[in-house]
């Protein structure tokens, strides 16, 4: 089954059941304070929950695009060097507001995973909310009652208030979640070690692949919890790592999700993937990036200084750097794969197809702008390397990270990485401190100006400004003749 067929049969098997099926909300979230990039399938649906709003459909199922690179999910670190978390992401999800709970969402999960996509069930886990003394809060009985309907004892696991209760905030809807981990390790290594000992451990073959929320209380600021009047279901299923199952794949790069990017990429650089870890970890780190970076823009956010815009640019950044460093790509290369992620994703997401061309064209102006720098940078850290080992030092001062970021364009993210992978790290805090010293003396400077041109957009004028034509025109813009 490929991972088209995987999407729809998730969508049928919920229309089936008589959800309404929605598109995904964009990637870029335009109207949230709290929130820059949508991070789960429920972002779109939070005023249904929140008692704002009420949905026309009871139930609803979708795909979500959804990022996870700032904020309180963070998982850029991890992604590359491990082989299920992504930048960039689909979540499958199946919603009820005020409908049906929790018997309906365990059964169908499990008819789902086990009658449709014929998972074993003798390699999956599922996990219940164990209970917390310091809310008051009971063990999951009910859900535990309806999970014993269909999955062995011993495979019932109580966990922690950490993975097994969901919150949306300091305050508002919450409440208890089972997950279902799956693992994937071989017979023997399953005789070794249990793998009910192995579930939310950050193993690489014993992974979750759902999220069943059931949403049932309402935090006040003073800590208390109430019965909310109507509940909820909230699940989320990461379609990567669903269809890595379903092929029977040890990563989710091994899909037919990731191999045309792999492909590719093995064209243009004349690397093989799986040939060592290091070269390995960049190709992932690329195909992973790519969708991030053109969904983004797909969805209106163009690489810039701040904000989101300075998010998307650190991560492309970062994927250039690796192919840079590991695969030897000095000219630009991400661009190139935009027509594979328009082919690939085009029919469900057509928003990537109809500006595919405008897409690599934004992503390759950010590469050469990049390119053009980022060799003079890397060989100023190597010197950097040289002089502290000399002294024996290994940590680069908060004003040299300063200084690559401003002047070389590396963001404070890519020095540490690079310091990582050289055994040093960078002194943060100095990081700032210099950042915010230098926005202190162009704010000196911008007020004893007296010329013909003022500064409109300070803020847009505060931190790196690229060299590229771009970015010359942001510059000019951000001057009005007086
Ligand atoms: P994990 O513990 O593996 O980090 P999570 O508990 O943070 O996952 P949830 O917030 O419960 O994830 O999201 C629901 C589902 O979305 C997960 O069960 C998983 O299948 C998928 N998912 C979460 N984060 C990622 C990611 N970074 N990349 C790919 N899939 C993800
Ligand atoms: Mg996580
Ligand atoms: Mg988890
Ligand atoms: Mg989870």
């Amino acid at each position: 089954m490929n991972s088209k067929q995987i999407r729809s049969q998730f969508i049928e098997f919920f229309q089936s059941k008589k959800h309404q099926f929605v598109s995904s909300a964009p990637i870029v979230v335009k109207n949230d304070p709290s929130l820059m990039f949508t991070n789960a399938g429920m972002n779109q649906f939070k005023d249904f929950f929140l008692g704002n709003e009420v949905s026309d459909h009871p139930r609803i199922t979708n795909s979500q695009k959804c990022l996870r690179v700032s904020g309180k999910h963070n998982d850029l670190e991890e992604v590359g060097v491990d082989t299920y978390h992504h930048t960039m992401f689909e979540m499958l999800g199946n919603w009820s507001f005020g409908d049906y709970f929790k018997k309906e969402a365990i059964a169908w999960a499990w008819e789902l995973l086990t009658e449709v996509y014929k998972l074993p069930v003798d390699r999956m886990y599922v996990t219940v909310f164990g209970g917390d003394s310091e809310d008051g809060l009971e063990a999951d009985k009910e859900a535990f009652s309806f999970w014993e309907d269909w999955v062995p004892r011993e495979r019932i696991l109580f966990g922690s208030k950490k993975d097994n209760f969901w919150e949306m905030g300091e305050t508002g809807p919450c409440g208890p979640c089972s997950e279902i981990h799956i693992d994937m390790r071989s017979p023997e290594e399953i005789a070794q070690v249990p793998g009910k000992d192995l579930v939310n451990a950050d193993h690489p073959q014993v992974i979750e692949i759902w999220n069943l929320v059931f949403i049932q209380f309402n935090r006040f600021s003073d800590g208390r919890l109430n019965e909310l009047p109507s509940s909820h279901v909230d699940t989320g299923m990461g379609l990567e790592r669903l269809v890595r199952v379903i092929q029977n794949k040890t990563s989710n790069y091994d899909t037919d999700l990731f191999a045309p990017f792999i492909e590719k990429v093995e064209q243009v650089s004349g690397y093989q993937y799986g040939q060592s870890e290091k070269i390995d970890i960049a190709f992932r780190v690329i195909v992973d990036h790519i969708r991030a970076i053109s969904f983004t823009i797909a969805d209106g956010q163009l690489p810039s200084n701040n904000k989101a815009g300075y998010v998307i640019r650190r991560i492309l950044r970062r994927a250039v750097r690796y192919g840079y460093t590991f695969l030897d790509l000095k000219v630009p290369f991400l661009h190139l794969l935009v027509p594979v992620l328009a082919e690939k994703f085009g029919t469900f997401f057509p928003e990537v197809k109809s500006q595919q061309e405008f897409i690599a064209k934004v992503i390759q102006e950010e590469e050469l702008a990049f390119l053009r720098t980022l060799d003079k940078g890397l060989k100023n850290l190597e010197s950097i390397q040289e002089s502290l080992e000399a002294s024996n030092e290994h940590v680069i001062p908060g004003a040299v990270a300063f200084e690559l970021y401003d002047t070389y364009g590396f963001p404070l993210d890519l020095t540490s990485l690079i310091a990582r992978e050289k055994g040093l790290i960078v002194d943060e805090k100095g990081f700032q401190e210099a950042m915010r010293a230098q926005k202190e003396r162009s704010r000196a400077a911008a007020q004893l100006e007296t010329g013909d041109w003022v500064i409109v957009y300070e803020e847009e004028s505060e931190g790196f400004i690229g060299y590229d034509s771009l970015h010359t025109k942001a510059r000019i813009l951000k001057y009005r003749k007086i």
